[in-house]
């Protein structure tokens, strides 16, 4: 999850604006953003949010926080072309305004004057952004990789960066994902080659799951079913969006128009390949219903052959083995990267690391993306390419000039849950009450005292999760809130604080006794 702010004389500028997913740690949370408290304070000081590409780890969170940030946007046209679906779908088109700057293109803001240098990436379009300020210039690369045959775009803009290295850069802000991978990335031209070949070799239904921003591979993927005679279906919401934008912005114009959902049942087994989202193991995806069998339109058995055309992210793994399991259960074949050459990644490896800097020749190194591992490896390689190297973690303020790169200032950071449309600090009240529950239950009870404090009526406890059905131990514990109550000393049993106190204090002790749990209590006290 991305959210990159450069300060020049008072001035802000934004670059990305991604979501990340709550993973293991947070399996209460399925969607987050970056907390922009700080930025929206001093919104009246940023000039502006520019997107580098279409993932939604750099744009995914723009309609989510825009609304706090309300400043101009500034993208190339296939991240404004998903971008304006996103503010759509969140009913922010008419406010929020949207500047589709052209490939390689150049804006002036207040302080910054920016040139877009076109990248290869796993996404149509994704761009490095120089930036150039009365203290030099920064290169900012976003996500890149070098590709001779990137399939969809021009390759990297090699000749751009070498440009810069020769006016002289000052930094290079620069991809750390695969700075532990010796060599290359490959080529996407190599992933259809294979992928053609697989899928001319196979029988019976095939489905095949990938990014839905991967235009690149979606043609692929498209082509490869047509040479083995196959029609293909998109299967998922994502993957209908992308594909939209992508036409729009002139790619897949001479594939035809995909097979609609509910018409690739009626197609031949052997005839049909599906195109599906889910290849992280997303629980509402299109290929989790189809392991779960609870598709409405399509379904797949013995004989057929799921290809996951992906890398596993970080964090997803136990989704995605499991989803994998499912299909085998049923009797799919699965193919992964792990044993067929289905997919190459889109960051640089250490060869193309080393060819950027050498091309940029900047002064100082600045590694991001990527665990402190990671981090760390490419500061080490900067530094045998003659950069030297910054390492930042989020919320460091790095001083780039005048004088040495110094971390001068920390600034408050933070993660918001995506909650039903409520932003929620994952570290809040709700959510660790929620993560609480989660584990250890939640217990609840109600009672009714007079005015001197007596329990009148039967209190009731009800703990769902913890003592489900069992009203056995349920009516023991209102007896054993209902004498602690009576035992309190006559003065406190006037004060409302007191006799929750009382009630939330036994059950505890008595739930902790006899489960070894420590759930939530909630205490409803009413006086009649
Ligand atoms: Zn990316």
């Amino acid at each position: 999850m991305n959210l990159n702010v450069y300060r020049c004389d008072g001035k802000l500028l934004a670059i990305d604006c991604g979501i990340g997913f709550g993973g293991p740690e947070n399996p209460e949370i399925e969607v987050m953003v970056p907390d922009p408290v700080w930025l929206a304070e001093r919104r009246d000081r940023l000039v502006g949010l520019v997107i580098t590409h279409a993932h939604e780890d750099h744009v995914g969170a723009v309609a989510h926080l825009w609304p706090m940030l309300r400043c101009p946007i500034y993208a190339g046209p296939f991240v404004s072309a998903v971008l304006r679906r996103k503010l759509g779908e969140a009913g922010l088109l008419g406010e929020a305004k949207i500047t589709t700057v052209p490939l390689s293109g150049r804006i002036k803001l207040p302080n910054f004057d920016l040139e877009f240098l076109r990248v290869a990436h796993s996404v149509p379009e994704a761009q490095a952004v120089a930036i150039r300020t009365r203290h030099g210039i920064v290169v900012h690369t976003g996500d890149w990789k070098l590709d001779p045959d990137p399939l969809i775009g021009e390759p990297t803009d090699e000749a751009a960066f070498a440009r810069l290295g020769e006016e002289g850069v000052l930094a290079m802000v620069c991809d750390s994902t695969n700075a532990l991978v010796e060599g290359h990335s490959g080529s996407e031209a190599e992933v259809r080659r294979n992928l053609t070949a697989i899928i001319r070799s196979l029988k019976g239904r095939v489905a095949v799951s990938c990014f839905a921003t991967n235009v690149a591979r979606v043609e692929s993927i498209t082509r490869a079913a047509m040479a083995a005679g196959r029609q293909v279906a998109l299967f998922g919401r994502s993957l209908r969006n992308a594909e939209a934008a992508a036409r729009e912005c002139g790619y897949l114009t001479d594939i035809p128009p995909y097979v609609p959902e509910d018409e690739a049942g009626f197609i031949p087994d052997d005839n049909l390949l599906l195109i599906c989202t889910g290849s992280q193991g997303e629980p509402r995806s299109a290929l989790a219903k189809i392991g779960a069998d609870t598709h409405p339109q399509i379904a797949l058995g013995e004989g057929d052959t799921v290809i996951f055309s992906s890398r596993m992210i970080p964090g997803n793994e136990r989704g995605i083995l499991l989803l994998q399991d499912q299909l085998a259960r049923r009797g799919c074949k699965v193919m992964t990267a792990d044993d067929h050459m289905v997919h190459v990644s889109g960051h640089p490896a250490r060869d193309e690391l080393r060819r950027l800097y050498q091309l940029v020749k900047p002064k100082y190194a600045v590694p991001v993306h990527g665990e402190w591992r990671h981090l760390s490896e490419h500061a080490a390689l900067a530094k045998e390419l003659q950069a030297i190297p910054v390492l930042v973690e989020d919320g460091d303020v790095l001083q780039l000039a005048p004088g040495r790169p110094d971390v001068v200032e920390g600034v408050p950071t933070g993660r918001l849950a995506v909650d039903n449309g409520r932003l929620l600090p994952i570290n809040g009240g709700v959510l660790a009450a929620r993560k609480r529950m989660l584990f250890n239950g939640v217990v609840m009870a109600s009672f009714a005292v007079d005015e001197a404090g007596r329990v009148r009526g039967t209190p009731v406890v009800s703990a769902p999760g913890l003592l489900d059905g069992d009203e056995h131990i349920g009516a023991q514990l209102a007896a054993d809130l209902a004498r602690a109550v009576g035992e309190l000393p006559n003065g406190l049993r006037r004060e409302d604080d007191a006799l929750r106190e009382a009630a939330r204090a036994v059950l505890r002790k008595a739930i902790g006794r006899r489960l070894r749990k420590r759930p939530n209590v909630e205490v409803h006290l009413l006086r009649v």
